[in-house]
């Protein structure tokens, strides 16, 4: 893992979750991207090396609605920087952890991504994520 690339934070609504975070942080969103096949919205803020991605639900069976539902918003997730996502993804494997995706997919802010399972990952939702085009 080369550094924590981003946080996930769940938020019911993004319009109020910005300026939140904008006052928070000290700095603007840079980018919102909505990600359809993982049925979220997402709202980037750049915090030195690191980002705070900001994650709404855009329908009801997201990950995310299921996500509020449970514990209701704040931290979601851990997203680590990886050299190679796939041999990150066969290496983690190999040592017992378990996968939510077997092949890494697109996911927001030009990224390939893998999600960790939680049971196998002591509760904590791990993220790796590759830069598309380096
Ligand atoms: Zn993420």
């Amino acid at each position: 893992m080369k550094r924590i690339e981003h946080l996930g934070i769940a938020v019911a609504d993004l319009t109020e979750a910005i300026p939140l975070y904008e006052v928070l942080l000290n700095t603007p969103c840079y980018k919102q991207e909505e990600v359809a096949s993982e049925g979220v919205k997402t709202a980037f803020f750049q915090v030195g090396e690191s980002k705070i991605e900001l994650l709404e639900a855009s329908n009801s069976e997201s990950p995310i609605a299921k996500f509020l539902q449970k514990n209701g918003p704040g931290f979601h997730h851990v997203a680590f920087e990886v050299a190679d996502i796939e041999s990150e993804i066969q290496r983690l494997q190999s040592a017992g952890f378990q996968l939510i995706h077997l092949s890494p997919k697109a996911g927001a802010d030009n990224k390939l991504i893998a999600f960790l399972h939680p049971k196998s990952s002591g509760g904590l939702l791990v993220e790796l994520c590759q830069e598309k085009n380096p």
